[in-house]
């Protein structure tokens, strides 16, 4: 089993998508293991992409990142952050396959609906980001 952290980012939270989200995770086994609203700081958002501090983008990331509440979700399954990527698509919507949240709902490479952990490494560091121990139900 594998854990993984998933966010609906506040373009995905504004659109009503939080249902669609989930229901798609689901629908293909994985399991929630935490769940809860957060409306990230500006210092919360920049310490979580610390990795992008130098990108040009991370400025207008930050700003989208902090502009309402998100959703940050705590998955878990077999191959879940593998899978969850799969499910999410590529970065720039106009490049993801069929069928993935982001074709389906982005609208913009950065309004792009969902973040997802992309090794062990990174989804350890951002579940402890957002959790602690007593609020991820084994
Ligand atoms: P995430 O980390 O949010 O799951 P990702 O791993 O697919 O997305 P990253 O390269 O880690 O993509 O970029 C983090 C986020 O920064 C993207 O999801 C997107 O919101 C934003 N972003 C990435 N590239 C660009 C870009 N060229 N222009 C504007 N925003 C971008
Ligand atoms: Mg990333």
């Amino acid at each position: 089993m594998e854990r993984t952290l998933s966010i609906i980012k506040p373009d995905g939270v504004a659109r009503g998508l939080i249902g669609e989200v989930i229901k798609r995770f689901e629908s293909e086994g994985i399991r929630i293991a935490a769940m809860k609203m957060v409306f990230m700081s500006k210092a919360q958002a920049e310490g979580f992409y610390a990795v992008h501090r130098e990108r040009p983008f991370f400025g207008s990331l930050m700003d989208f990142m902090t502009s309402g509440p998100a959703v940050v979700m705590v998955l878990e399954g077999e191959n879940v952050i593998a899978k969850n990527r799969e499910l999410m698509g590529a970065t720039n919507y106009k490049e993801a396959a069929e069928g993935t949240i982001r074709r389906d709902f982005a609208t913009d490479i950065e309004k792009n609906v969902v973040h997802g952990s992309d090794s062990p490494e990174t989804a350890e560091f951002e579940i402890g980001y957002f959790f602690n121990k007593l609020e991820i139900v084994g």
